[in-house]
């Protein structure tokens, strides 16, 4: 086991999307010591997946960026990725977490050329883009990633593949004999921003996501449209590629419901009436927006953006709660079923595509977390606490806009260094 490292004047942010970034960079640029654990192989979480952001329709990539060069410039923050926090023990001002640190494969020496990529021959599941395609198991996540450093998926150690791919690099960045390793930070405060997770689509059985190739999801929708994504931006049929125009959008998917999750997620309205946007784009006037809705959620400044959804008559708002949907054999079209409530009809609507507004559920659940911390009914962590230095940021606290997840976690790191400045004042 490494020796720990680290001090109690240490502030510990896990999680390294937009939220644990966020709260790791206001710590560090405050002067504190920050250590930036995130278990996937580059920070950015789901914001990066995302092609644009509402309601200014801009690349998340152009924030990513300036955090970027932050973070670079920064000697006080240090970074973990591939690494997950597994026991944390201690109390307010003097906790010791144990880290686990998965293997790479490939070092420091990595200048991303994608040699050994273009010499592997495996493929394995792209989770960048929610498994829609395959990439070679030698792989750099996604274009921007940070660290700018290959990751060897471990299913090709010990095969043919991975001496090809550690013969093709001329940098020898390749180190086939890394191993898991455990290490001990010592922290005063913990910061945790472990994020959101999609709520399996699957388990709402009536809408047939695990039946129906043309039932996707909003994330995977936002995939879809990403010219960097599995089509190159292209919105077609995961069935038989056909341009899908005419696009129903089901609000509500596992979301406010007693038998999957009993909040609202808050940002499937917006999301859905974003990807609106995204069909108009795609294909003007002829584009076939319907929203199936039973509230449309869009708070405070988001307002004007639904007005102006609303103003676009390639969309159509269907204020229902769709009961199922159905597929049509033949054409591979899946039909949605139910009542409208504005004029009390059934209807039976054929689309190209159905996109699930799917439910955000926290990623970790507080019960899962091995410190003291408090949780809602939902499993969403407590940004505050009274007695423990351990506090919950971004869409870990609730479902969150990005606006709003930064704001959370700004706050977290004010909370962290108040402990922080605790700590220092007893040592003095
Ligand atoms: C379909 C859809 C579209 C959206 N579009 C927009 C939009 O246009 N505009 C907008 O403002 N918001 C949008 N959002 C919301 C946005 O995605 C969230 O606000 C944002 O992802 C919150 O960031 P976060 O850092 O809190 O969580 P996440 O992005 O989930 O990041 C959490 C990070 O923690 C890491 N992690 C998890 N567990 C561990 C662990 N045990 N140890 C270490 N690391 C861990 C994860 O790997 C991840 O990197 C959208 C949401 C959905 C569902
Ligand atoms: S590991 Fe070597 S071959 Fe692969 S991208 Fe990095 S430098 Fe290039
Ligand atoms: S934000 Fe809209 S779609 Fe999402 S759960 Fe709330 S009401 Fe339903």
């Amino acid at each position: 086991m490494t020796p720990a490292v680290a001090t109690n004047q240490t502030i510990l942010v896990v999680g390294g999307g937009i939220s644990g970034v966020t709260a790791a960079l206001e710590a560090a640029e405050c002067g504190k010591d920050v250590v930036l654990v995130e278990k996937s192989p580059s920070l950015g979480g789901r914001t990066v997946q995302l092609y644009r952001y509402f309601p200014k329709l801009c690349h998340p990539t152009c924030g990513f960026e300036i955090n970027l060069r932050r973070i670079k410039s920064n000697p006080k923050l240090r970074v973990l990725t591939m690494a997950e926090v597994v026991a944390i023990s201690g109390k307010r001002g003097d906790y010791t977490a144990t880290v686990r640190i998965s293997p790479r494969y490939v070092n420091e020496s990595c200048t991303a050329c994608g040699a050994c990529a273009d010499a592997v021959e495996a493929l394995v599941e792209n989770p960048h883009n929610y498994n829609l395609d395959r990439m070679k198991a030698a792989y750099l996540p996604h274009a921007m990633a940070y660290p700018q450093r290959y990751v060897l998926h471990p299913s090709i150690i010990g095969t043919p593949d991975a001496e090809k791919a550690k013969a093709a690099c001329k940098y020898g960045a390749i180190d086939l004999g890394m191993q898991e390793e455990t290490i001990q930070l010592k922290a005063g405060a913990v910061i945790w921003a472990t994020g959101w997770q999609p709520y399996d689509a699957s388990k709402i059985q009536p809408y047939g996501y695990d039946r129906f190739a043309n039932v996707i999801t909003s994330v995977e929708f936002e995939r879809l449209a990403d010219p960097q994504g599995p089509t190159g931006g292209r919105i077609v049929r995961p069935s038989d590629g056909r341009e899908a125009k005419n696009i129903a959008f089901i609000q509500c998917a596992g979301s406010r419901d007693e038998n999957h999750l009993r909040h609202c997620s808050r940002i499937c309205c917006m999301a859905s009436l974003k990807q609106t946007q995204f069909v108009r784009e795609a294909y003007g006037d002829a584009a076939r927006s319907t929203i199936y809705y039973i509230d449309i959620r869009a708070i405070d400044r988001f307002e004007d953006f639904y007005k102006k959804v609303q103003a676009d008559p390639t969309v159509t708002f269907v204020k229902s709660k769709v009961a199922k949907i159905e597929e049509d054999r033949k054409s591979g079209d899946p039909v949605l079923h139910g009542v409208d409530t504005e004029g009390y009809k059934r209807y039976a609507n054929p689309h190209d595509l159905v996109v699930l507004a799917i439910g955000m559920e926290p990623s970790v659940k507080g019960s899962m977390i091995p410190a003291a911390i408090l949780e809602d009914s939902s499993g969403f962590l407590s940004p505050v606490s009274e007695s423990s230095g351990v506090f919950g940021a971004g869409c870990a606290t609730n479902a969150l806009d990005v606006n709003r997840a930064v704001q959370s976690s700004t706050a977290a790191a004010l909370r962290a260094i108040q402990v922080i400045h605790e700590v220092s004042g007893v040592s003095r």
